[in-house]
Formats: C-alpha cells, sequence, structure tokens
C-alpha cells in the first residue's frame, strides 16, 4: 500500500508539472505571436500609408502643373485682351479720321471747286468765317490741326506776342492756309485807344512785326473790344477811317461763341451759341479766342464744325480780300 502510493504521487506531479509546462510554453508562444502579429498589421498599414502619399504627391504635382498652365493661358488671355484694346482705339480713330473726310467731301461738293481767291463760294447760301482772336497760344497748334481734319479755313486775329513758339505758330497759320490778321500789338485798351497816335503806333508795330515774322503784309484788323467798344478815348469812326487810308478793312462779328467773358463756357454753351443763328445768316462772322485760359473752345471746335458743315448750302471759309465785312459802326461818307 505505501510502495503504491509512494510511486502514484510522483507520477501525479509529474502531470502537474508537464501541464505547467505547457501552459508556460503557451504562454510564451502568445507573447511571441501577439507583437508578431501587431507587427505585421502595422507594416502592412504602413505600406498601405505609403502608397497613399505617393499618390497624394504625383495629384499634388498635376495641380501644380495645371496651376502653371492656366497661368500661362491667363496671361496670354491678358495680351489678347490689351491688343484688341489697341486694335479698338486704332479703328476709333480711322473712323473718326473717315467721318471727318466724309464731311469734308461733302462740304467740298456743296461748295463746289476748292475757293480761289475772287470767286468766294458766290453759290453757298451761308457763308461762315471762323475767327480766333487773341493768339497765338498753346491752343493754336492744336486748333490748325482740328481745322486740317476738317479741310476747313479760319482767319487768326492775331497779337503781338514775341516768343519762339507764338512766332512758329504765325507761320503755321500762314503755311497752313489761314489767314493771318491783325488784333494790335499789345492789346491794352488803355495805351491802344488812349489817342489816335498811340493807336497808330500800335497798328504800325504789328503790321511789321508779322511781316518780318511770316512775310504777309495783312490788311484785316480786328479791334480789341470789337469797333462798338466804349472804353476808347478816340471817336472809333476816325480809326476806322485810318484804317481805310492803310487800306486796311476792319472785321467785328454778328456771332459771338461767348468765350470772351470772365466765365468759362461749358462745350454745350459755345457750341449752341455759335450755332444757333448761323441758318438765319447770309454771312456768319464767328468770334472765338485762342487763348490759355479758354480750353473750351478748343474741345467744342470739332462739334461746331461739324454741326455746321451738317447745315445744308452752308461753307466754312476764311476772310480774304473779298469777303464783304461785318462791321458795328458805320463811318465816312457812305
Ligand atoms: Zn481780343
Amino acid at each position: 500500500m505505501m510502495a503504491d502510493d509512494s510511486i502514484r504521487v510522483p507520477d501525479a506531479r509529474r502531470k502537474r508539472i508537464k501541464r505547467l509546462k505547457g501552459y508556460i510554453v503557451l504562454t510564451l508562444l502568445l507573447f511571441l505571436l501577439i507583437p508578431t502579429a501587431l507587427c505585421l498589421v502595422l507594416l502592412i498599414r504602413v505600406n498601405r500609408l505609403g502608397s497613399a502619399l505617393d499618390g497624394v504627391k504625383t495629384d499634388a504635382a498635376a495641380l501644380e502643373q495645371l496651376v502653371r498652365e492656366q497661368d500661362k493661358a491667363l496671361e496670354k488671355l491678358a495680351a489678347e485682351i490689351e491688343a484688341l484694346t489697341a486694335r479698338t482705339a486704332e479703328l476709333t480713330a480711322e473712323t473718326q479720321t473717315l467721318r471727318a473726310q466724309t464731311i469734308q467731301q461733302e462740304n467740298a461738293e456743296s461748295s463746289g471747286e476748292p475757293e480761289v481767291s475772287g470767286t468766294e463760294a458766290v453759290t453757298v447760301a451761308h457763308r461762315v468765317y471762323l475767327t480766333f482772336d487773341d493768339g497765338p497760344s498753346a491752343y493754336t497748334e492744336e486748333i490748325l490741326d482740328i481745322l486740317d481734319e476738317y479741310g476747313v479755313k479760319a482767319t487768326f486775329f492775331v497779337v503781338g506776342k514775341e516768343s519762339d513758339t507764338a512766332r512758329e505758330a504765325m507761320r503755321e497759320i500762314v503755311s497752313r492756309g489761314h489767314t493771318l490778321g491783325m488784333h494790335s500789338y499789345s492789346h491794352k485798351y488803355s495805351e491802344l485807344y488812349a489817342s489816335q497816335e498811340s493807336f497808330q503806333e500800335d497798328f504800325e508795330r504789328i503790321r511789321e512785326y508779322l511781316y518780318e515774322v511770316t512775310g504777309v503784309w495783312s490788311t484785316l484788323y480786328r479791334f480789341p473790344g470789337g469797333s462798338s467798344n466804349t472804353v476808347s478815348e478816340v471817336d472809333m469812326k476816325e480809326l476806322a477811317a485810318y484804317l481805310d487810308a492803310q487800306e486796311v478793312r476792319f472785321f467785328d462779328w454778328n456771332v459771338s461763341s461767348g468765350d470772351g467773358g470772365r466765365k468759362l463756357l461749358s462745350v454745350d454753351e459755345l457750341t449752341e451759341n455759335v450755332t444757333e443763328n448761323i441758318g438765319s445768316h447770309e454771312v456768319s462772322v464767328v468770334l472765338m479766342h485762342d487763348s490759355q485760359d479758354k480750353p473750351t473752345t478748343v474741345e467744342a471746335l470739332r462739334g461746331i464744325i461739324e454741326d455746321i458743315l451738317a447745315l445744308d448750302d452752308t461753307a466754312i471759309l476764311p476772310i480774304t480780300e473779298e469777303t464783304e465785312p461785318v462791321q458795328h459802326i458805320h463811318y465816312g461818307s457812305s
């Protein structure tokens, strides 16, 4: 009995130990397997993320490329718009020139052959003489260009300005076919109209000055303030008679643009002042000013010319020897 027991006990212990060993091995195995499995899973995920990142990088590069292409396209568009704008401006200028040429042609057709001294537009019902006083000024060149645009000739009653640009402008007036008239040398009423002598002195001075500068011996005069001015100390009829004796004719005006006043008139006001009565006159001598402080006169000029030329049976002409004068005062025996 004792012997049996002693054999059985170790047997049971061995079994228990074996079982324990089994547990330990299993536990160890589990400890090894779980991290390995986890590692594997992580590895796979890292790998996947890596390829996803590659994809994102490729997308980013493609986007960058796209942005660059669009930038280029935008630049190209901007250049095209700029070119189009320039072309539009060019076309507008061409249209304007064509319009001016058409008006010029129509004007030439309606007034017959180009005017020659002595055969002055006798066939036209309304003759309009644009006159510019007080120049030359910084605006003369622009005024001359506008007149050229419409093939229209005008008359400039200038004063004794002595700068190089003023002299050049006087020569331009003549060389571009306009009429050069005198408007006194000083344009100072108090000196000019102080006595017959001071008027004569000033008259001779402007006449000789214009001859010296342009070679033109002018036969046309416009009194500063007009022949009907009320500031002269001398009877204006005497001064008119004096001019007659010098074989000089004076011209007043019967249409005033109104630009001689202190208030600067608008383009619309000037245009209306000039054009409203032309239709009722056979001869319209239009008073305007070519001076530094009259910018709206220059701005209005194109519209004024176009409006006049659009009138029936009407021509714009320069004053010549044959033009019948418009005068505010009557003098002499007649
Ligand atoms: Zn004046």
